[in-house]
């Protein structure tokens, strides 16, 4: 459905976007993730035809960006950051005007209109003039102009931006649904969007891709070892805690209420598990618990974007 190879974007001699490739198939929900200035705009911008790309190539639902920039056009729906409203109009107004923009059949558009507002939950603010819609019923708005002509493809930049809690679980349960039956790429640099959403991440740095896939097969590719955190009732001799240096680093051990909290980490796949059982009971203690500790996405997003917070 979308298919972008060796895409470079340089303004003036500063290079925005550096050599990105990715293929997002049919039904993906696909997040964009990254730190501002990361590169995710440009990168929608030449999906939808606003920019071309200074080398590469990007296919959309079959068609080029550069041969076939009208057929790109009718297959995508776009949701920029600012979504282009018209404050003056109503919203039956304008979802009209944007039904003619995007040449929806005059036969046809009396059903795509009220399609849209029935997907997007519109009904109860038809007749308000967009200059007085919240920010939920504006981004809802900005959803049903992007899907009027029926898209196969979607592309949302940052879609929850600037949305109170509630109005953004409205908006990302919107998003899943349109989803189900189109391709959505979308951008945000917030990362429990990503795994409220998206079937599959991009993280993006510096123009580059740094890492692909589910959030579980990119934790799996950066955290390099297992983590445990042990908890034993009682003091535990220094001695005994070293002999777990047979099996693991120990990252750090404490004594909280009458418990030894030991920390270790251990390379992946070796039974580290079954191993501590084995130095519990060989030394005659007893494990109130043993919890493998997971690196969180913020931890992975960090540390792959070098970010000191999100
Ligand atoms: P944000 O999350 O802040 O929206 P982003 O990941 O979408 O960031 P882009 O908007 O794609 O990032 O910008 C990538 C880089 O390119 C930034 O350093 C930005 O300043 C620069 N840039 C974007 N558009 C232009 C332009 N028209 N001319 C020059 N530089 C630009």
């Amino acid at each position: 459905m979308i298919k972008v190879e060796n895409i470079d974007k340089i303004y003036g001699r500063f290079k925005a976007v550096d050599n990105v490739s990715f293929h997002i198939g049919k039904g993906e929900i696909v997040g964009l993730l990254g730190p501002n200035g990361a590169g995710k705009t440009t990168i929608m911008k030449i999906l939808t035809g606003y920019h071309y790309p200074t080398h590469g190539t990007a296919m959309l639902n079959g068609y080029s960006i550069y041969d076939d920039l009208l057929k790109v056009k009718e297959s995508t729906g776009y949701l920029p950051e600012m979504a282009p409203l018209y404050d003056d109009l109503t919203v039956i107004e304008y979802l009209d005007f944007m039904a003619d923009i995007r040449k929806v059949p005059k036969s046809r558009k009396k059903e795509e209109i009220d399609r849209v507002i029935q997907e997007c939950g519109l009904t109860p603010v038809v007749y308000r003039g967009i200059g007085k819609l919240s920010k939920g019923y504006r981004q809802r708005t900005g959803l049903a102009q992007a899907i009027i002509h029926s898209p196969d493809i979607l592309i949302l930049d940052e879609p929850t931006t600037g949305l109170d809690p509630n109005q953004i679980i409205e908006i990302r349960k919107l998003i899943c649904d349109i989803g189900r039956e189109k391709t959505v790429i979308l951008s945000t640099h917030i990362l429990q969007e990503v795994e409220a959403v998206c079937n599959r991440v991009l993280i993006m740095n510096h123009g580059k891709i740094v890492a692909e896939g589910t959030p579980e097969t990119i934790r799996d590719q950066v955290q390099k070892d297992d983590r445990f955190t042990i908890e034993v009732s009682g003091l535990v001799d220094t001695n005994v805690v070293k002999a777990l240096e047979a099996v693991s680093n120990i990252l750090s051990t404490e004594s909280i209420d009458g418990k030894t909290v030991i920390k270790i980490s251990a390379p992946k796949g070796n039974s580290t598990g079954e191993r501590i059982f084995d130095w519990a009971v060989q030394n005659g203690l007893r494990l109130s618990a043993l919890v493998p500790e997971q690196t969180s996405l913020e931890d992975i997003f960090r540390k792959l974007t070098n970010q000191a917070g999100v």
